[in-house]
């Protein structure tokens, strides 16, 4: 660990639930090395983005920040300025020669070495970067194994006083389905499985610091294999029955799940065990088998629908979540057809829709981009309307019911709109279900969180349920050292 004088770092995370995993995890870093955490980017020592590769619109928003910093560093040339994380290790020395005020570039697989790259970029004054694919003269050792890297994993630490009500904890690095369309691949690397030893033992860790919902992390989570100390192997649905076990932990889930050989054990064990949601996200991309051949995706809709009536038998009530892709290359009104009836065949709690972005390096970005913008915007609005049809009917039904919401805390609005109501919650059902509701007359906002509650439903729209709170458990905030009574649930309002 490098001995940085005590200076103030900006970091903004872009893009998906690893890249979050990873900022926090530096973090970690940062405050051992005696950094404190700023919320102004501008009069921060050290400016970080850590980006997100996987669609150009991800990538514009860090190049624009980039161009409004350069005259941050012209006025104060101290600063130093770093970009991490999947566009560093996708674009390379071409951002260095667009942005020449970059001091770090650092790739996904190499974040065990920020501190020291920023530690010597502001010794030298001269640029440090880590790259997987390697720029010239900075090419590092190889980590087959994710040693290195693991560590940075298992350096998880929290502050005095701080809450992990909800974690993220990786199993799997990288992805070998090299899917046409997808830069992942190419910059995070090939699949590395953890050491199901060291997985429960940092969801050990978050446990008994308070953490009181996990989610795995993986890019085709399912696939999850990886000998324990015995030798033996363990898959997703051995670990998932291993982490049950863990005292107090009161919810599990794992993303993303790949559709080609799901394993149905997974689906038994998730049956078997309440602490594990009912919850898959279980990306489609398309409803077209031509279009998922095109995208080298290994199952066909028929397959993909197969294991979601499957999943339906043996979870029942199961939470379905999917991503589509819209407007891949050769796609015709037909193929989106299919997609459309795919999400109402599937009926899914949730879709995230995205315009087909071709990525320089993939295998799709060979094939013409054939799909004018704007009929990609009309399919990407066709089918987020037929999923949010699809969503207030089964919201609907809820209305009337009363369902067991894990509180986060207060609600986006009562956060970030004047106008919102400063002591509305917010929580999740088990199902993955986001409901809001106001807080008791007499408690605080932000004490709330981490309790279950009972909450009626009132209202729907496509997206919220909205409730009024039934009951609340009366203890168990996660930093007490009682044990937590999750059935124990006691009115107070
Ligand atoms: N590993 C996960 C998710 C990877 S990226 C999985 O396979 O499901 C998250 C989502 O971004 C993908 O599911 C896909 O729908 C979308 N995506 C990936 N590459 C894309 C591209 N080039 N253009 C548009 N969307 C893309
Ligand atoms: Fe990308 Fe496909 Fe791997 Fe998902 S499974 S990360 S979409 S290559």
């Amino acid at each position: 660990m490098s001995d940085a004088p005590q200076k103030t770092v900006f970091l903004e995370t872009f893009g998906c639930q690893m890249n979050f995993l990873d900022s926090e995890l530096v973090i970690g870093q940062f405050r051992r090395m005696g950094l404190r955490i700023a919320s102004d980017r501008d009069s921060a020592d050290i400016i970080l983005f850590n980006t997100c590769a996987v669609r150009d619109h991800a990538e514009q928003k860090v190049t624009s920040r980039l161009g409004e910093l350069r005259q941050v560093k012209a006025d104060r040339p101290g600063v130093i300025i770093g970009v991490i994380g999947c566009q560093a290790e996708r674009e390379g020395k071409l951002l260095i020669s667009r942005f020449p005020h970059i001091d770090v570039l650092c790739g996904p697989s190499q974040l065990d070495r920020l501190p020291d790259l920023i530690a010597e970029a502001q010794a030298t004054r001269k640029r440090a970067v880590a790259l997987s694919g390697g720029v010239k003269g900075r090419q590092r050792d190889a980590d087959p194994e994710g040693n290195a890297i693991e560590r940075l994993d298992q350096s998880r630490a929290f502050a005095p006083g701080e809450n992990p009500l909800q974690a993220y904890v990786r199993v799997q690095r990288g992805c070998d389905k090299f899917c046409a369309y997808c830069v992942v691949p190419g910059v995070r690397g090939k699949e590395k499985s953890r050491k199901p030893e060291n997985i429960v033992a940092d969801c050990r860790r978050l446990v008994e610091a308070g953490c009181r919902e996990i989610t795995l992390l993986g890019q085709t989570v399912n696939s999850y294999v990886q000998n324990d100390a015995a030798g033996q192997p363990v898959t997703l649905a051995r670990l998932l029955e291993q982490l049950c076990g863990l005292p107090n932990l009161l919810r599990l889930r794992f993303v993303t799940s790949y559709p080609g050989g799901f394993d149905e054990n997974i689906l038994r064990v998730m049956a078997a065990h309440p602490a594990i949601c009912p919850y898959l996200h279980i990306p489609a991309q398309s409803g077209s088998d031509r279009m998922l051949n095109a995208m080298r995706r290994q199952y066909t809709a028929a397959d993909y629908l197969r294991l979601m009536d499957r999943a339906r038998e043996i979870v029942p009530g199961i939470s379905l979540a999917g991503d589509f892709i819209v407007g891949f290359p050769g796609e015709t009104e037909s193929d989106f057809a299919a997609t459309v009836e795919m999400v109402r065949r599937v009926r899914y709690k949730n879709c995230f829709v995205f315009k087909y972005s071709p990525r320089p390096g993939t295998a799709a970005a060979q094939l013409p981009d054939d799909v004018p913008d704007d009929v990609k915007r009309e399919r990407n609005n066709i089918l987020l309307a037929e999923q949010a049809a699809i969503s207030s009917q089964t919201h609907a039904e809820l209305v009337g019911q009363r369902l067991s919401v894990l509180v986060e805390g207060p609600s986006k609005s009562a956060i970030e709109s004047p106008a919102g109501n400063p002591r509305q919650l917010t929580g999740r059902t088990v199902f993955d279900q986001i409901v809001v509701f106001d807080c008791p007359a007499g408690a605080e906002p932000s004490q709330l969180a981490g309790r279950l509650a009972e909450v009626r439903i009132l209202h729907a729209t496509p997206y919220t349920l909205i409730g009024e709170l039934a009951t609340i458990e009366s203890a168990g905030a996660p930093n007490d050292s009682a044990p937590l009574r999750y059935k124990s649930l006691t009115v107070i309002q």
